[in-house]
């Protein structure tokens, strides 16, 4: 037998190194809030590739930008900039609020976390400051210096030791204020914990941070991978208050499925790094660039975080109207949102949708989480809620 003719269930388990859970199945095409799989059933993705697919599958104008681009210009050497790698650059920190700082682009979350982590250490080391922050619940990457920063054990503990100097504080005030001193080079959080749950920060906690790094002379690094480029109704979720951060990394959403990640410094901090202290091969490539520069002018054009505010709404009052007694809470913001289920059945509410045909998944065992298309629309809506009734019924 031919390796074509086998399933792809088995060729995963031969070919594939099994570091993640078996796939559910093999993805042939997607479209708009819709994917298809290999024996042609339908899937409404309301996952989005985890936050990934911000103007759903093979959009338009993502294809053409793409190919436009990958008959002009493909890769090029850090030697050189192109004009899609200047005009992103550009365009992010007009989108932070961070003109006069400066962007570092990357391939990936973790990648941008990496970037950051070492842009906390170089200001550390320029003033003498060993400690960095993180939180419980977060979660920053699985490269050795972003896994430093995650906090689960199970993804950390195969893997020691880890980069040395991190500490993992309770998201609280009182813990922060009191862990706090002049030995702290920089906090890193996220403004909602997309991975733990949909956790949103407690009232108050950014900027309580600010005042801290500010008073103790670190830096606040939020990581916006999950949160940023519209997933929250605004660009970014720190934009929800108003905190001004040193640095923000983003990736997820921003090449709507085209890998890419980005460290923007604010002006504060974005001077630490010189000629020769980081760098990537693939980072700032045009095709990643163009990309995500489009899938930008999409988001602004097209009016998409007022659309990601209307869905939120619906999606909200949706599920109220359900009156699920699995149902606890909804939380979250824009189109992420968690469910808080009442009884730990998250994986049984999530496969009974996926064989309806419905993609979501279950960050912890009694929650479900929501990230489709920053693009969905009043019908997808609708279809979710029935789909969804549907699991919840079933499980
Ligand atoms: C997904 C995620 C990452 C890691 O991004 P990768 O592209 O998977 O490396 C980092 N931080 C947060 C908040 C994430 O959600």
């Amino acid at each position: 037998m031919t390796s074509v003719e086998r399933g792809w269930a088995e060729r995963s388990a031969d070919v594939l190194i099994q570091n993640l859970s078996v796939p559910l199945a093999q993805m042939e095409r997607g479209q708009g809030c819709y994917l298809w799989d290999n024996a042609g059933k339908q899937y409404l993705d309301f996952l989005g590739g985890i936050a990934v697919n911000s103007l759903g599958h093979c959009h338009p104008a993502v294809v053409q930008a793409l190919t436009e681009q990958a008959s002009r210009l493909d890769h090029i050497s850090n030697y050189f900039v192109s004009r899609p790698q200047l005009d992103l650059a550009e365009r992010l920190l007009d989108l932070a609020g961070a003109t006069g700082g400066g962007v570092f682009l990357a391939n990936s979350g973790t990648e941008a976390n990496e970037a950051a982590l070492k842009l906390a250490r170089l200001h550390g080391n320029s003033q003498g400051k060993s400690r960095i922050i993180a939180f419980e619940g977060a979660f920053h990457g699985r490269t050795m210096g972003a896994l430093a920063l995650t906090a689960k054990a199970k993804y950390r503990d195969p893997f020691a030791p880890l980069t040395p100097g991190i500490e993992h504080l309770p998201v609280d005030e009182a813990a922060l204020r009191e862990a706090m001193d002049d030995q702290v080079a920089a906090i890193f959080v996220e403004p909602i914990q997309g991975e733990a749950g949909v956790v949103e920060l407690p009232a108050g906690f950014l900027e309580a941070a600010r005042e801290l790094a500010d008073r103790h002379g670190s830096l606040l690094i939020l990581d916006e991978v999950q949160t940023g480029v519209g997933r929250t109704g605004r660009w970014f979720g720190f934009q929800h208050t108003s905190v001004v951060p040193d640095a923000i990394t983003v990736a997820k959403g921003l090449g709507s499925g085209f890998p890419i990640g980005a460290l923007v410094a604010f002006p504060s901090c974005s001077g630490l790094f010189y000629p020769g202290s980081h760098g990537t091969t693939f980072g700032g490539n045009p095709l990643a660039a163009r990309v995500a520069l489009q899938v930008l002018q999409v988001l602004e054009d097209a009016a998409v975080l007022e659309n990601v505010q209307v869905q939120s709404e619906r999606l909200r009052t949706g599920l109220a109207e359900l009156g699920s007694d699995l149902i606890a809470s909804v939380r979250g913001r824009g189109l992420l949102l968690g469910i808080q289920l009442t009884r730990p059945v998250a994986a049984e509410v999530t496969a009974a949708a996926f064989a309806r045909g419905l993609i979501i998944n279950a960050p912890a065992p009694d929650v479900i989480r929501l990230a489709p298309p920053l693009v969905v629309g009043r019908r997808e809506v609708g279809e979710f809620l029935e789909l969804f009734a549907q699991s919840l019924d079933a499980s």
